[in-house]
Protein backbone atom coordinates (compact mmCIF):
# COMPACT_ATOMS: atom_id res chain seq x y z
CA UNK A 1 0.00 0.00 0.00
CA UNK A 2 1.29 3.30 -0.70
CA UNK A 3 1.38 6.59 2.01
CA UNK A 4 2.49 9.82 2.21
CA UNK A 5 5.95 8.31 3.96
CA UNK A 6 7.23 5.97 0.91
CA UNK A 7 5.96 8.41 -1.22
CA UNK A 8 8.40 10.70 0.36
CA UNK A 9 11.14 8.46 0.70
CA UNK A 10 10.56 7.37 -3.12
CA UNK A 11 10.97 11.49 -4.18
CA UNK A 12 13.93 12.07 -1.86
CA UNK A 13 15.49 8.74 -3.24
CA UNK A 14 14.44 10.21 -7.11
CA UNK A 15 16.18 13.37 -6.10
CA UNK A 16 19.09 11.22 -5.23
CA UNK A 17 18.97 9.98 -8.86
CA UNK A 18 17.67 6.52 -8.09
CA UNK A 19 14.80 4.86 -9.95
CA UNK A 20 11.47 5.40 -8.85
CA UNK A 21 8.86 2.53 -9.13
CA UNK A 22 6.34 4.42 -11.60
CA UNK A 23 3.10 2.81 -9.85
CA UNK A 24 3.68 4.44 -6.87
CA UNK A 25 4.47 7.69 -8.50
CA UNK A 26 1.07 7.63 -9.98
CA UNK A 27 -0.78 6.92 -6.65
CA UNK A 28 1.14 9.84 -5.36
CA UNK A 29 -0.48 11.66 -8.08
CA UNK A 30 2.63 12.71 -9.96
CA UNK A 31 4.54 14.57 -7.43
CA UNK A 32 7.32 16.87 -7.89
CA UNK A 33 7.61 16.93 -3.99
CA UNK A 34 6.52 17.54 -0.65
CA UNK A 35 5.77 21.07 0.45
CA UNK A 36 7.89 20.26 3.26
CA UNK A 37 11.27 18.82 3.01
CA UNK A 38 11.37 18.52 7.16
CA UNK A 39 8.56 16.06 6.30
CA UNK A 40 10.77 13.35 5.92
CA UNK A 41 12.18 13.69 9.75
CA UNK A 42 10.59 12.40 13.08
CA UNK A 43 8.43 14.65 14.36
CA UNK A 44 10.14 15.30 17.61
CA UNK A 45 12.68 17.01 15.61
CA UNK A 46 10.26 19.97 15.13
CA UNK A 47 9.09 19.70 18.06
CA UNK A 48 12.11 20.34 19.70
CA UNK A 49 12.72 23.16 17.35
CA UNK A 50 9.79 24.79 18.47
CA UNK A 51 10.11 24.28 22.30
CA UNK A 52 13.63 25.80 21.33
CA UNK A 53 11.99 28.54 19.68
CA UNK A 54 9.82 29.18 22.33
CA UNK A 55 6.79 28.87 20.48
CA UNK A 56 4.01 26.22 19.10
CA UNK A 57 4.04 25.50 15.90
CA UNK A 58 1.83 23.48 13.25
CA UNK A 59 4.72 21.52 11.85
CA UNK A 60 5.60 21.42 8.23
CA UNK A 61 3.04 22.49 5.85
CA UNK A 62 0.97 24.20 7.59
CA UNK A 63 0.28 27.68 5.80
CA UNK A 64 1.80 30.80 6.82
CA UNK A 65 -1.25 32.53 7.98
CA UNK A 66 -1.54 29.69 10.83
CA UNK A 67 -0.64 31.19 13.79
CA UNK A 68 -0.54 28.67 17.18
CA UNK A 69 -2.22 29.97 20.02
CA UNK A 70 0.39 30.24 23.02
CA UNK A 71 -2.08 27.56 24.86
CA UNK A 72 -1.68 25.41 22.49
CA UNK A 73 -0.64 21.60 23.90
CA UNK A 74 2.96 20.96 23.64
CA UNK A 75 4.40 17.56 23.65
CA UNK A 76 7.60 16.93 26.15
CA UNK A 77 10.40 15.00 24.26
CA UNK A 78 9.91 11.62 23.45
CA UNK A 79 12.00 9.12 25.20
CA UNK A 80 15.07 8.53 23.00
CA UNK A 81 14.67 4.60 22.52
CA UNK A 82 11.44 5.35 20.40
CA UNK A 83 13.12 8.26 18.50
CA UNK A 84 16.22 5.65 17.41
CA UNK A 85 14.06 2.49 16.87
CA UNK A 86 13.89 1.14 13.80
CA UNK A 87 10.36 0.60 11.65
CA UNK A 88 10.58 -3.14 11.80
CA UNK A 89 11.66 -2.32 15.69
CA UNK A 90 8.77 -0.76 16.44
CA UNK A 91 6.49 -2.44 14.52
CA UNK A 92 7.40 -5.42 16.84
CA UNK A 93 7.22 -3.37 19.73
CA UNK A 94 4.04 -2.11 18.91
CA UNK A 95 2.20 -5.30 18.59
CA UNK A 96 3.57 -6.90 20.99
CA UNK A 97 2.29 -4.07 23.32
CA UNK A 98 -1.39 -4.17 21.70
CA UNK A 99 -1.56 -8.19 22.54
CA UNK A 100 -0.57 -7.79 26.02
CA UNK A 101 -3.37 -4.83 26.16
CA UNK A 102 -6.02 -7.10 24.48
CA UNK A 103 -9.15 -5.37 25.06
CA UNK A 104 -8.13 -2.69 27.42
CA UNK A 105 -6.99 -0.63 25.20
CA UNK A 106 -8.60 0.60 21.36
CA UNK A 107 -6.91 1.93 19.26
CA UNK A 108 -8.58 4.41 16.57
CA UNK A 109 -6.79 5.87 13.25
CA UNK A 110 -8.57 8.80 11.33
CA UNK A 111 -9.02 8.56 7.78
CA UNK A 112 -6.01 11.43 7.03
CA UNK A 113 -3.75 9.36 9.37
CA UNK A 114 -0.31 8.21 7.78
CA UNK A 115 -0.56 4.46 6.95
CA UNK A 116 2.67 3.91 9.64
CA UNK A 117 0.01 4.00 12.19
CA UNK A 118 -3.10 3.20 10.55
CA UNK A 119 -2.35 -0.11 10.00
CA UNK A 120 -2.16 -0.35 13.88
CA UNK A 121 -5.89 0.77 14.27
CA UNK A 122 -9.04 -0.78 15.35
CA UNK A 123 -11.06 1.28 13.68
CA UNK A 124 -10.73 4.01 10.98
CA UNK A 125 -12.84 6.78 10.20
CA UNK A 126 -14.17 10.66 10.60
CA UNK A 127 -13.70 11.65 13.89
CA UNK A 128 -17.44 11.54 14.63
CA UNK A 129 -17.55 7.90 13.49
CA UNK A 130 -14.29 7.28 15.00
CA UNK A 131 -15.93 8.69 18.64
CA UNK A 132 -18.97 6.26 18.07
CA UNK A 133 -16.87 3.16 17.48
CA UNK A 134 -15.37 3.83 20.59
CA UNK A 135 -18.52 3.37 22.05
CA UNK A 136 -18.99 0.25 21.12
CA UNK A 137 -16.08 -0.68 23.45
CA UNK A 138 -17.04 0.37 26.62
CA UNK A 139 -14.85 -2.30 28.27
CA UNK A 140 -11.43 -0.69 27.03
CA UNK A 141 -9.70 1.23 29.45
CA UNK A 142 -8.03 3.24 27.16
CA UNK A 143 -9.07 4.94 23.62
CA UNK A 144 -5.95 5.70 21.61
CA UNK A 145 -7.05 8.58 19.59
CA UNK A 146 -4.60 8.76 16.41
CA UNK A 147 -5.86 12.17 14.99
CA UNK A 148 -6.10 15.59 16.66
CA UNK A 149 -6.76 17.28 19.92
CA UNK A 150 -10.13 18.03 19.46
CA UNK A 151 -11.03 14.47 17.81
CA UNK A 152 -9.88 13.16 21.40
CA UNK A 153 -11.89 15.70 23.30
CA UNK A 154 -15.07 14.64 21.20
CA UNK A 155 -14.23 10.95 21.94
CA UNK A 156 -13.30 12.04 25.82
CA UNK A 157 -17.44 13.50 26.31
CA UNK A 158 -19.05 10.46 24.40
CA UNK A 159 -16.72 8.09 26.56
CA UNK A 160 -17.67 6.42 30.14
CA UNK A 161 -15.67 8.62 32.96
CA UNK A 162 -13.48 5.26 33.82
CA UNK A 163 -12.20 5.29 30.19
CA UNK A 164 -9.27 7.78 29.30
CA UNK A 165 -8.59 9.19 25.84
CA UNK A 166 -4.77 9.04 25.24
CA UNK A 167 -3.34 11.37 22.18
CA UNK A 168 -0.38 9.72 21.38
CA UNK A 169 1.15 13.38 20.66
CA UNK A 170 0.01 16.68 22.33
CA UNK A 171 1.47 18.77 19.31
CA UNK A 172 -1.45 17.00 16.95
CA UNK A 173 -3.70 20.16 17.53
CA UNK A 174 -6.00 21.64 14.24
CA UNK A 175 -5.37 24.70 13.11
CA UNK A 176 -8.54 25.00 11.95
CA UNK A 177 -10.34 24.14 15.31
CA UNK A 178 -7.46 26.97 16.73
CA UNK A 179 -8.67 29.43 14.21
CA UNK A 180 -11.98 29.98 16.61
CA UNK A 181 -10.62 30.59 20.51
CA UNK A 182 -13.30 30.63 22.95
CA UNK A 183 -13.06 34.36 23.98
CA UNK A 184 -13.06 35.91 19.97
CA UNK A 185 -15.88 33.73 19.74
CA UNK A 186 -17.65 34.95 23.29
CA UNK A 187 -16.40 38.82 22.04
CA UNK A 188 -18.37 38.14 18.93
CA UNK A 189 -21.43 37.14 20.56
CA UNK A 190 -21.19 40.05 23.08
CA UNK A 191 -21.13 42.42 19.89
CA UNK A 192 -23.49 40.44 17.74
CA UNK A 193 -26.49 40.61 20.98
CA UNK A 194 -25.80 44.68 21.24
CA UNK A 195 -27.08 45.13 17.14
CA UNK A 196 -29.61 42.35 17.35
CA UNK A 197 -30.85 42.44 20.73
CA UNK A 198 -31.97 38.76 22.09
CA UNK A 199 -35.95 39.20 21.11
CA UNK A 200 -37.67 36.50 19.21
CA UNK A 201 -39.58 37.84 15.83
CA UNK A 202 -43.05 36.70 15.26
CA UNK A 203 -42.24 33.73 13.86
CA UNK A 204 -40.66 32.84 17.15
CA UNK A 205 -36.90 32.79 16.25
CA UNK A 206 -33.99 34.17 18.10
CA UNK A 207 -31.41 36.80 16.08
CA UNK A 208 -28.84 34.50 16.02
CA UNK A 209 -27.66 30.39 16.48
CA UNK A 210 -24.24 29.67 16.74
CA UNK A 211 -23.21 26.23 15.08
CA UNK A 212 -19.51 24.76 15.09
CA UNK A 213 -17.80 22.81 12.92
CA UNK A 214 -16.87 19.59 14.87
CA UNK A 215 -13.78 20.47 13.97
CA UNK A 216 -13.42 22.90 16.86
CA UNK A 217 -12.48 22.62 20.63
CA UNK A 218 -14.66 21.22 23.38
CA UNK A 219 -14.95 24.74 24.55
CA UNK A 220 -16.80 25.80 21.38
CA UNK A 221 -18.77 23.31 20.92
CA UNK A 222 -20.46 23.92 25.31
CA UNK A 223 -20.30 27.51 24.25
CA UNK A 224 -22.98 26.51 21.37
CA UNK A 225 -24.88 24.23 24.12
CA UNK A 226 -24.92 27.37 26.44
CA UNK A 227 -26.33 29.38 23.61
CA UNK A 228 -28.99 27.38 22.04
CA UNK A 229 -26.51 25.73 19.20
CA UNK A 230 -25.71 23.04 17.59
CA UNK A 231 -22.55 21.17 16.16
CA UNK A 232 -22.60 19.82 12.61
CA UNK A 233 -19.84 17.89 10.74
CA UNK A 234 -19.44 18.09 6.89
CA UNK A 235 -21.99 15.36 6.30
CA UNK A 236 -24.94 16.59 7.72
CA UNK A 237 -24.29 20.48 7.65
CA UNK A 238 -27.23 21.29 5.26
CA UNK A 239 -29.45 19.56 7.88
CA UNK A 240 -27.87 21.26 11.03
CA UNK A 241 -28.20 24.70 8.72
CA UNK A 242 -32.21 23.63 8.10
CA UNK A 243 -32.30 22.73 11.93
CA UNK A 244 -31.05 26.79 12.65
CA UNK A 245 -33.06 28.33 10.34
CA UNK A 246 -35.99 27.04 11.86
CA UNK A 247 -35.20 28.37 14.84
CA UNK A 248 -33.41 31.65 14.02
CA UNK A 249 -32.95 34.45 11.86
CA UNK A 250 -29.04 33.76 11.45
CA UNK A 251 -26.49 31.53 11.94
CA UNK A 252 -22.95 32.46 13.40
CA UNK A 253 -20.88 29.99 11.54
CA UNK A 254 -17.56 28.57 13.22
CA UNK A 255 -14.52 27.70 12.70
CA UNK A 256 -14.73 26.55 8.29
CA UNK A 257 -15.64 29.72 6.43
CA UNK A 258 -15.38 27.35 3.23
CA UNK A 259 -18.18 24.62 5.06
CA UNK A 260 -20.36 27.40 5.83
CA UNK A 261 -20.49 28.81 3.00
CA UNK A 262 -20.09 26.19 0.45
CA UNK A 263 -23.15 24.81 2.70
CA UNK A 264 -25.30 27.79 2.60
CA UNK A 265 -24.63 29.10 -0.77
CA UNK A 266 -26.03 25.35 -1.79
CA UNK A 267 -28.96 26.17 0.18
CA UNK A 268 -30.02 29.21 -1.68
CA UNK A 269 -28.30 31.74 0.77
CA UNK A 270 -26.81 34.72 -1.99
CA UNK A 271 -23.35 35.33 -0.94
CA UNK A 272 -24.14 39.21 -0.11
CA UNK A 273 -26.05 37.90 3.20
CA UNK A 274 -22.86 35.59 4.30
CA UNK A 275 -20.22 38.34 5.67
CA UNK A 276 -17.40 37.18 7.39
CA UNK A 277 -16.39 37.54 11.36
CA UNK A 278 -12.60 38.60 11.50
CA UNK A 279 -11.92 38.19 14.82
CA UNK A 280 -8.90 40.31 14.71
CA UNK A 281 -10.90 43.70 13.20
CA UNK A 282 -13.92 45.70 14.71
CA UNK A 283 -17.23 44.35 14.30
CA UNK A 284 -15.48 41.77 12.82
CA UNK A 285 -14.79 44.10 9.70
CA UNK A 286 -17.93 45.11 8.99
CA UNK A 287 -20.48 47.40 9.36
CA UNK A 288 -23.90 47.33 11.19
CA UNK A 289 -25.86 47.34 8.34
CA UNK A 290 -24.33 43.87 6.60
CA UNK A 291 -24.57 42.02 9.88
CA UNK A 292 -27.97 43.01 10.13
CA UNK A 293 -28.78 41.72 6.91
CA UNK A 294 -27.21 39.15 7.05
CA UNK A 295 -28.10 35.29 7.42
CA UNK A 296 -25.18 33.35 7.55
CA UNK A 297 -21.84 34.62 9.52
CA UNK A 298 -19.00 33.07 8.69
CA UNK A 299 -16.16 33.31 11.11
CA UNK A 300 -12.66 33.54 9.00
CA UNK A 301 -10.99 30.24 9.55
CA UNK A 302 -9.75 27.46 7.03
CA UNK A 303 -8.06 24.32 6.67
CA UNK A 304 -4.77 24.39 5.23
CA UNK A 305 -4.79 21.40 3.52
CA UNK A 306 -8.12 22.25 1.30
CA UNK A 307 -7.33 25.60 1.01
CA UNK A 308 -4.59 24.29 -1.22
CA UNK A 309 -6.88 23.34 -3.72
CA UNK A 310 -7.49 25.61 -6.73
CA UNK A 311 -9.02 25.62 -9.96
CA UNK A 312 -6.26 25.64 -11.91
CA UNK A 313 -5.81 21.74 -10.42
CA UNK A 314 -9.23 20.79 -11.66
CA UNK A 315 -8.89 22.42 -15.21
CA UNK A 316 -5.44 20.79 -15.66
CA UNK A 317 -6.91 17.04 -14.21
CA UNK A 318 -10.04 17.64 -17.17
CA UNK A 319 -7.32 18.59 -19.65
CA UNK A 320 -4.95 15.33 -18.84
CA UNK A 321 -7.91 13.03 -18.32
CA UNK A 322 -11.16 13.93 -19.92
CA UNK A 323 -13.93 12.45 -18.43
CA UNK A 324 -12.60 12.08 -14.91
CA UNK A 325 -14.90 12.81 -12.06
CA UNK A 326 -13.36 15.84 -9.63
CA UNK A 327 -14.53 15.16 -5.81
CA UNK A 328 -13.97 17.37 -3.40
CA UNK A 329 -14.72 18.21 0.20
CA UNK A 330 -16.70 20.84 1.21
CA UNK A 331 -13.82 22.40 3.46
CA UNK A 332 -12.32 23.84 -0.14
CA UNK A 333 -12.76 27.34 -0.93
CA UNK A 334 -16.19 27.62 -3.26
CA UNK A 335 -14.77 28.04 -6.38
CA UNK A 336 -13.35 24.70 -6.40
CA UNK A 337 -16.18 23.34 -5.04
CA UNK A 338 -18.55 24.91 -7.87
CA UNK A 339 -15.79 24.13 -10.66
CA UNK A 340 -15.82 19.92 -9.29
CA UNK A 341 -18.35 17.56 -10.21
CA UNK A 342 -19.36 17.07 -6.63
CA UNK A 343 -18.36 17.99 -3.03
CA UNK A 344 -19.06 15.99 0.16
CA UNK A 345 -17.80 14.64 3.38
CA UNK A 346 -14.72 11.64 3.44
CA UNK A 347 -17.74 9.14 3.59
CA UNK A 348 -19.28 10.71 0.97
CA UNK A 349 -15.97 10.69 -1.12
CA UNK A 350 -15.50 6.94 -0.06
CA UNK A 351 -18.93 6.22 -1.12
CA UNK A 352 -18.79 7.72 -4.40
CA UNK A 353 -15.64 5.91 -5.55
CA UNK A 354 -17.30 2.71 -4.10
CA UNK A 355 -20.70 3.05 -6.24
CA UNK A 356 -18.46 3.39 -9.49
CA UNK A 357 -19.09 0.03 -11.09
CA UNK A 358 -17.07 1.24 -14.46
CA UNK A 359 -13.29 1.68 -14.49
CA UNK A 360 -13.46 5.75 -13.67
CA UNK A 361 -11.00 8.16 -13.24
CA UNK A 362 -11.14 10.00 -9.89
CA UNK A 363 -9.15 13.64 -9.12
CA UNK A 364 -9.85 14.11 -5.50
CA UNK A 365 -9.81 16.74 -3.56
CA UNK A 366 -9.06 16.10 0.08
CA UNK A 367 -5.51 14.75 2.54
CA UNK A 368 -3.16 12.93 0.98
CA UNK A 369 -3.26 9.86 2.82
CA UNK A 370 -6.86 9.13 2.31
CA UNK A 371 -6.72 9.50 -0.93
CA UNK A 372 -3.54 7.42 -1.86
CA UNK A 373 -5.81 4.84 0.37
CA UNK A 374 -8.66 4.77 -1.48
CA UNK A 375 -6.11 4.08 -4.76
CA UNK A 376 -4.60 1.17 -3.17
CA UNK A 377 -8.05 -0.21 -1.98
CA UNK A 378 -9.62 0.08 -5.78
CA UNK A 379 -7.22 -0.49 -8.40
CA UNK A 380 -9.72 -0.95 -11.29
CA UNK A 381 -10.24 2.99 -11.03
CA UNK A 382 -7.55 5.80 -11.78
CA UNK A 383 -7.21 8.14 -8.44
CA UNK A 384 -5.56 10.88 -7.44
CA UNK A 385 -5.16 13.84 -5.47
CA UNK A 386 -5.89 17.39 -6.89
CA UNK A 387 -3.08 18.70 -4.74
CA UNK A 388 0.55 17.83 -7.11
CA UNK A 389 2.04 18.54 -3.81
CA UNK A 390 2.18 15.82 -1.43
CA UNK A 391 1.04 17.87 1.28
CA UNK A 392 -0.46 15.61 4.47
CA UNK A 393 -2.20 16.84 7.38
CA UNK A 394 0.67 18.65 9.24
CA UNK A 395 -0.85 18.22 12.92
CA UNK A 396 -2.67 14.36 12.28
CA UNK A 397 1.25 13.76 10.45
CA UNK A 398 2.81 14.35 14.27
CA UNK A 399 1.54 10.78 15.49
CA UNK A 400 4.84 8.95 15.02
CA UNK A 401 4.41 5.57 15.32
CA UNK A 402 7.17 5.82 17.74
CA UNK A 403 4.74 8.01 19.87
CA UNK A 404 1.90 5.23 19.57
CA UNK A 405 4.69 2.70 20.31
CA UNK A 406 5.51 5.06 23.90
CA UNK A 407 1.70 5.11 24.86
CA UNK A 408 0.55 1.89 24.25
CA UNK A 409 4.34 0.56 26.31
CA UNK A 410 3.71 3.13 29.17
CA UNK A 411 -0.02 1.26 29.23
CA UNK A 412 1.65 -1.85 29.50
CA UNK A 413 3.42 -0.67 32.83
CA UNK A 414 0.32 0.70 34.26
CA UNK A 415 1.03 4.17 33.19
CA UNK A 416 -1.61 6.70 31.36
CA UNK A 417 0.49 9.65 29.36
CA UNK A 418 -1.12 12.02 27.22
CA UNK A 419 -4.56 12.05 28.35
CA UNK A 420 -6.90 13.99 26.99
CA UNK A 421 -10.03 15.29 30.08
CA UNK A 422 -12.20 17.70 28.90
CA UNK A 423 -13.96 19.05 32.36
CA UNK A 424 -17.41 18.27 33.20
CA UNK A 425 -19.25 21.49 32.93
CA UNK A 426 -17.84 22.01 29.88
CA UNK A 427 -18.94 17.97 28.68
CA UNK A 428 -22.46 18.40 29.78
CA UNK A 429 -22.96 21.84 27.48
CA UNK A 430 -20.99 20.54 24.56
CA UNK A 431 -23.02 16.78 24.91
CA UNK A 432 -26.23 19.39 24.71
CA UNK A 433 -24.78 20.42 21.33
CA UNK A 434 -23.66 16.97 20.13
CA UNK A 435 -27.44 15.67 21.00
CA UNK A 436 -28.91 18.81 19.58
CA UNK A 437 -27.18 17.53 16.21
CA UNK A 438 -27.95 13.79 16.35
CA UNK A 439 -31.65 14.66 17.37
CA UNK A 440 -31.76 16.88 14.25
CA UNK A 441 -34.04 15.12 11.54
CA UNK A 442 -35.29 16.31 7.97
CA UNK A 443 -38.09 18.94 7.78
S1 LIG B 1 -7.16 18.26 7.70
FE1 LIG B 1 -7.49 20.42 8.25
S2 LIG B 1 -9.35 20.47 9.51
FE2 LIG B 1 -8.63 18.31 9.40
S3 LIG B 1 -7.37 18.08 11.25
FE3 LIG B 1 -5.98 18.65 9.58
S4 LIG B 1 -5.86 20.93 9.72
FE4 LIG B 1 -7.62 20.29 10.94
Amino acid sequence: MSSVNTAIQLITREQAGNAVNAATRRAAAGTAGTCSPALAKGPWEYDLAEALAGAPAYGPGASNADRAPAATPRQGQLPEEYKLASDAELDVRIRAAKEKLGDRAVVLGHFYQRDEVIQYADFVGDSFQLANAALTRPDAEAIIFCGVHFMAETADILSTPDQAVILPNLAAGCSMADMADTDSVEECWEQLEEIFGTEKDDAGRVPVIPVTYMNSSAALKAFCGRNGGIVCTSSNAKLVLEWAFERGQRVLFFPDQHLGRNTAKAMGVPLEQMPMWNPRKELGGNDERALLDSRVILWHGFCSVHKRFNVGQIDKARAEFPGVNVIVHPECPMEVVDAADSAGSTDFIKKAIAAASEPTTFAIGTEINMVNRLAAEYPQHTIFCLDPVICPCSTMYRIHPGYLAWVLEELVEGRIVNRITVDDAVQDNAKIALERMLAARPL
